[in-house]
């Protein structure tokens, strides 16, 4: 049994890497502030013997005693990490010296979520981990991107300079029950618009395109690399590489609910990108892992988990 830290562990990943971790036999210590993350999420848990929750901002130091930290704390919604940029930054950069400081003392091993979002707006397509990525330094998604890529920055000179024991893992887009209703992510925004028939909205003209990743695979993807072989740091990549169009998600969302919802067309936001699909070979290789839910299966779930918590509100 191993003591692990889970921060963010009552965000949408996270409380599905809590489930998994504490399956797994082990003790899990959730630390969130509760910015975007839910009670709700870990309420299945909290008289779990192995399991504790803490309220802490990882701005600010923590002193734990634990074997694992996986580091997931951030706002990963474009609508929630721009509400406050300044402290987005903050969580990414000065949240991600504190839990390195924190491994760096315990000698334990550490994973960050990393984005796909240190791609930028990608000028090669599909994305290796060797691109370097198109990010804009001064634009509205910079607080994110940049504070993403900055703590991979902090991970391997902490991995190099303090030889602390890093995993980086790159996630694309990921969906699931458990999203926040207003978490204001494409899936859910969707998903909520058609259930209450109430207009889907695409930004821009609906041509760019994601690739969507189901959270039980995504969580498994992270298991693997947290475990993975002594000295294999990533940066990893970990995503479907089945690639839609926004317009191609909306009609397959609309014929799984049966909703009569329109299309509503609004501006496409500031450095928006406009296409991401990730290549998981390195994946492959490494962690022996490769996706296995397809989108529409993982849609209905996601679906059903949504028309449940909108009769009944949690
Ligand atoms: P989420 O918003 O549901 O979860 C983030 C959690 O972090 C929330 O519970 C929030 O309250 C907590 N948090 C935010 N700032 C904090 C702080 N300063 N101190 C303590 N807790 C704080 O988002 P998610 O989708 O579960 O994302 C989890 C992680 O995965 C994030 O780091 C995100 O950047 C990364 N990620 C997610 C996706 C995705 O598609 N879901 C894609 C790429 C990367
Ligand atoms: N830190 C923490 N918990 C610990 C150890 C360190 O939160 O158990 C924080 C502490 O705030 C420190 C940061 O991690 O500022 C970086 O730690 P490091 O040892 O790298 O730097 P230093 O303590 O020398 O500033
Ligand atoms: N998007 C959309 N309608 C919405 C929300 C998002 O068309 O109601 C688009 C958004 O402009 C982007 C894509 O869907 O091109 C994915 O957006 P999301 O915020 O889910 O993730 P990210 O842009 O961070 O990949």
């Amino acid at each position: 049994m191993k003591r692990i830290l889970v921060t963010g562990g009552s965000g949408f990943l996270g409380s599905h890497l809590c489930d998994r971790l504490l399956k797994e036999g082990n003790e899990v210590l959730c630390v969130d502030n509760l910015f975007t993350g839910r009670k709700s999420n870990i309420h299945h848990l909290l008289d779990e013997k192995n399991f504790e929750f803490l309220r802490h901002d990882i701005t600010f130091p923590l002193y734990v005693e634990v074997d694992e930290i996986y580091n997931l704390a951030c706002p990963a919604s474009p609508v929630h990490y721009q509400f406050d940029p300044v402290q987005t930054a903050k969580t990414s950069v000065i949240g991600a010296i504190n839990m390195l400081g924190l491994a760096k003392r315990l000698k334990a091993r550490i994973l960050q979520a990393s984005t796909s979002e240190v791609y930028g707006d990608p000028e090669l397509h599909p994305q290796p981990e060797s691109y370097k990525g198109s990010v804009n330094t001064t634009g509205i998604r910079a607080c994110y991107d940049e504070g993403k890529r900055c703590a991979e920055t902090l991970f391997f000179d902490y991995h190099r300079q303090h030889g602390v024991d890093i995993k980086v893992m790159r996630i694309f887009n990921t969906y699931g029950p458990r999203m926040h209703p207003n978490d204001g992510r494409v899936v859910s925004n969707f998903i909520v618009q058609a259930l209450k028939g109430e207009n889907i909205t695409i930004f821009g003209d609906g041509m760019q395109t994601r690739s969507f990743c189901y959270v039980e695979d995504l969580i498994e993807g992270m298991y693997r690399l947290m475990n993975s072989r002594e000295g294999f740091t990533g940066p990893v990549n970990i995503g479907n590489p089945g690639e839609f169009t926004m317009l191609e998600l909306a009609q397959e969302i609309l014929d799984l609910v049966g909703s009569g919802s329109q299309l509503k067309f609004l501006p496409l936001p500031q450095d928006d990108p406009m296409q991401r699909q990730p290549i998981i070979h390195m994946a492959k290789k490494e962690l022996d892992w490769e996706p296995k839910v397809r989108l529409r299966e993982g849609l209905i779930e996601t679906i059903n988990y949504f028309d449940r918590i909108l009769k009944v509100p949690v």
